[in-house]
Order: C-alpha cells, then structure tokens, then sequence
C-alpha cells in the first residue's frame, strides 16, 4: 500500500504546475524548464524570473531566490507547511486522501 506522500509524488509535474499557476503553457507535450508566468513567492509584475521544470517538479525564482525540487516543495513554500501538511493539502486538492 502506498503512503499519502508516495501518491503525491506520483502526480505529473506539468499536470501540478498548470493546476496550481495562472500563465502557463498549455501545450501538453512540453517538458523541462518553462516559464512559469508571475511568481508566487514574491510580490511580482512582470514574468519571466519564475521558472519550472515540467518533467522533474524543480521550480527557480532568479528574482527572489525560491526554489524547490518538487510540487511538495512548492507547497510548503508557498503556504508557510511543515512537510506532512503539504502532503495533506495536496492529497485532499488532487482527491488522494
Ligand atoms: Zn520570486
């Protein structure tokens, strides 16, 4: 059986980063390194600092210095989580709980 952390790691990069970001390529077969339109980590008005990798999950900010290697990662960052939190919230938005 898998742990509520094993099923999130489980959801695409790309399908996570085009839920959770307005402005992102809606091309389905992109991958790797893309732009991720305005950055949720800083209070920003022009794109192109916040990048994310559709095929790893990694995710760069060169504006503000944030920077992960998963959606779980981003999670916490974003919303101020401790790792099992953001778990929980991803798993509870994704129907995985
Ligand atoms: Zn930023």
């Amino acid at each position: 059986m898998k742990t509520m952390a094993e099923k999130v790691k489980m959801i695409p990069p790309s399908d996570f980063f085009r839920a959770e970001l307005s402005g992102m390529p809606s091309k389905k077969r992109q991958t790797g390194w893309v732009d991720g339109g305005l950055c949720p980590f800083h209070e920003d008005h022009q794109k192109g600092s916040f990048r994310v990798n559709l095929t790893t999950g990694s995710f760069n900010c060169f504006a503000c210095g944030a920077r992960g290697r998963a959606p779980i990662d981003f999670v916490m960052s974003r919303d101020g989580l401790r790792f099992v939190d953001a778990v929980k919230r991803i798993a509870e938005e994704w129907g995985l709980a």
